[in-house]
């Protein structure tokens, strides 16, 4: 069988990087922390997936969950119907949802898919304000360099300037500045302010230029991941919150990355001890392995939804796959896993053993920056002069040929490896990478 397709032998444009003219790379099957390709090699998987195989792969407990759901309910709708395992599930969640006790986001709304939870959680928002009688209040704010997925949602408020340039997005949203340049200590020159709290008064700007009483929501990664590992900085989530409560707008955060273990802490919420309104997930909701999403919102959100003059018919909202008995099954079981195997803290235990192996590729040939927050990694490398991007690619492809699957946006390699990661493969990690980072220099 070809290893290799033909970069034009189907129409799956991310399978292929079209940027390198590169065909696909076949996976053939997975176990625990490692791929096989189609030659049988074994690639360890320093990426989760796409972030998402936070327990590792071939679970047997989630394969028969599925299974045995399947065969019992495989599929009831959730407009006017239910069926218990999705309440099941509901309520597992709830009581490991993000937020301090008293202050949790106990109530889900489920999803499909990442971006259906950008989007949910969006409209959520607006709702929400028009159900207090905050009707005009329907802008939304996200924040440069943010990634919300691919709705026109998630696109709208999401930071890539491309997408907003060619295709059409909600009107009245707007962008707040973005934390690149001070998560790479780096800020001082282009006179953006140095303190992250200062950087969150931001915001105070977009309220001023466009009225309190228009804006619904502010929405952020709490640690933006796809574009390029990105940290808050001091102070940064706790003054976007003061200044959102104080004018009335909700916060968002989009955990869809960051929920389930990845930081350290069951979500960055806890992490970093700040609540938003909404949290959105996927990815690790499942394990990755089947397709799903949820929105934790706070009880205030829910009841005014719920409970309120305008309640549901002003949130007509719902998906086919909404709390799918199969996703929900995989949940569960995902969530056993966690929990028996202490996965949603095991980051913060190997947070400084995985911070050592990745800080000492600092000094390697080109790189710029390192940043690591739970069990992931940013590695930032200084791009070839009038070729970004083909630096870090070489990395990628010369890691894929030794055996390690590793991801890079532009030139910034992002790692992220399943929780259950040993000390000796977060070295294998770093000495890879020290080799290729050296050997394509
Ligand atoms: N939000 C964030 C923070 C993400 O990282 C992603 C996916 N990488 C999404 C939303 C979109 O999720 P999905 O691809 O499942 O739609």
């Amino acid at each position: 069988r070809p290893n290799m397709p033909a970069l034009d032998s189907y129409w799956m444009p991310f399978t292929a990087n079209r940027q390198f003219k590169q065909a696909p790379r076949l996976l053939a099957s997975a176990s625990g922390m490692y791929y096989a390709d189609m030659d049988g090699r074994c690639v360890l998987d320093g990426t989760a997936g796409l972030w998402c195989v936070n327990a590792g792969h071939g679970r047997r407990e989630i394969a028969s969950a599925v299974e045995r759901q399947l065969m019992t309910l495989d599929y009831a709708p959730s407009f006017q119907m239910g069926h218990p395992i999705a309440f099941e599930f509901a309520e597992r969640l709830a009581a490991i949802a993000p937020g301090p006790e008293g202050q949790k986001l106990d109530r889900v709304f489920f999803t499909g898919s990442g971006s259906e939870s950008v989007d949910t959680a969006l409209k959520i928002a607006v709702a929400y304000q028009r159900a207090i009688g905050q009707g005009t209040r329907t802008r939304l704010i996200g924040r440069e360099r943010g990634y919300h997925g691919v709705g026109f949602g998630g696109i709208s408020v999401g930071g890539l300037v491309n997408n907003r340039r060619v295709f059409p997005t909600l009107p009245g949203t707007d962008h707040l500045r973005h934390t690149h340049d001070i998560a790479r200590n780096a800020f001082t020159k282009d006179g953006l302010p140095k303190h992250g709290a200062e950087l969150a008064d931001d915001l105070e700007r977009l309220v001023a230029l466009h009225g309190t009483e228009t804006i619904a929501a502010v929405i952020v990664e709490p640690v933006a991941g796809s574009t390029g590992v990105l940290l808050p900085p001091e102070g940064y989530l706790q003054r976007l919150r003061e200044i959102a409560t104080r004018h009335g707008i909700l916060l968002i955060f989009d955990e869809v990355i960051t929920g389930f273990g990845r930081l350290g802490s069951p979500f960055a919420t806890d992490h970093f001890g700040v609540v938003p309104d909404l949290v959105t997930t996927a990815k690790g909701l499942t394990n990755g392995v089947i397709p799903m999403g949820a929105v934790f919102a706070g009880r205030h959100v829910h009841d005014a939804l719920m409970h309120g003059p305008e309640n549901a018919i002003e949130l007509f909202h719902g998906y086919t796959y909404s709390g799918h008995p199969a996703a929900c099954a995989a949940g569960l079981a995902t969530l056993d896993i966690y929990e028996s195997e202490g996965l949603l803290t095991r980051a913060g235990d190997l947070a400084a053993h995985w911070a050592k192996a990745m800080h000492a590729l600092a000094d390697a040939p080109h790189v710029v920056d390192v940043r690591t927050i739970g069990l992931v990694a940013g590695i930032e490398l200084q791009p070839r002069d009038g070729a970004p991007g083909t630096r870090a690619y070489d990395v990628f492809t010369e890691c894929l040929a030794r055996g390690l699957l590793i991801r890079v946006t532009g030139d910034i390699i992002a790692l992220s490896p399943p929780l259950i990661v040993e000390a000796g493969q977060i070295d294998e990690m770093a000495a890879t990478l020290a080799d290729v980072i050296d050997a394509t220099a």
